[in-house]
């Protein structure tokens, strides 16, 4: 699928916060809702997910276009009481990309300081430095099947942390020579947990479980269990 590129409704969104009412921090929000986690460390676990709008990438298999634009103003004390009315203990923040809005960082400490598990959905292309310790923080590796490889900020490897995992979704055999390369490169499985995860459609998740196996990865392959579920229906 081809992306047609669009206003980034972040370089919006970052503009529309510095200018509203400065005493009330304030995030652009898509969606929060209540689901289980379908992916990574926290799989399975009965989660609220609290979706920030916008996103400056285009990455071509993207199932979450309907983030980029749109969403509306809500003061993160009001996300806070949505977020509890669930009563849910662990909270993903995703998007989009969640750190194209600079306030993201302040939701993130603010759920862990309300004794959340908390952990963080972002595309790998923005800095995750000043992210909560706190934070699990799933960073993205672009693949070149993702359009979007050079947005890479490879700066990001040097600040995970054990808790923290790389996810690098495959859509073809080149993807996942590209990710094993990187694998070895930068050592990502000394650093954290290290998760494959093959684009729907495109690979049969049957095919990348048995190149990992083939080549002995020490890497942790996922299916997106919220698809084997709900599809691609957004809020599940
Ligand atoms: S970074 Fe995420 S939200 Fe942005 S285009 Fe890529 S897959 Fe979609």
């Amino acid at each position: 699928m081809t992306v047609v590129a669009a206003p980034i409704d972040a370089a919006d969104a970052a503009t529309a916060e510095h200018s509203a009412a400065q005493a009330e921090p304030r995030l652009r929000i898509t969606e929060i809702f209540h689901s289980l986690q379908g992916e990574a460390d926290a799989v399975g676990w009965p989660t609220v997910f609290v979706r920030l709008t916008g996103c400056p990438l285009r990455c071509v298999w993207c199932d979450t276009e309907y983030s980029f634009h749109g969403g509306g103003w809500r003061t993160i004390a009001e996300v806070l009481t949505e977020v509890a009315g669930y009563g849910a203990r662990h909270v993903c923040v995703t998007g989009g990309e969640p750190l194209a809005q600079k306030r993201c960082l302040t939701l993130l400490a603010q759920l862990c300081d309300a004794g959340y598990e908390v952990s963080l959905e972002t595309s790998g292309a923005l800095d995750v430095a000043e992210v909560d310790a706190r934070v699990r923080k799933v960073v993205d590796l672009k693949a070149p099947g993702s359009g979007e490889v050079a947005r890479n900020l490879w700066s990001n490897m040097d600040v995970l942390l054990p808790h923290d995992q790389v996810k690098i979704v495959v859509a073809d055999r080149a993807d996942y020579e590209w990710a094993r390369e990187r694998v070895a490169e930068h050592r990502l499985s000394a650093r954290c947990q290290v998760l494959f995860s093959p684009v729907h459609g495109r690979v049969a998740p049957r095919e990348l479980a048995e190149w990992i196996l083939a080549d002995r990865l020490p890497v942790r392959m996922q299916m997106q269990m919220h698809k084997l579920l709900w599809g691609s229906e957004p809020g599940r």
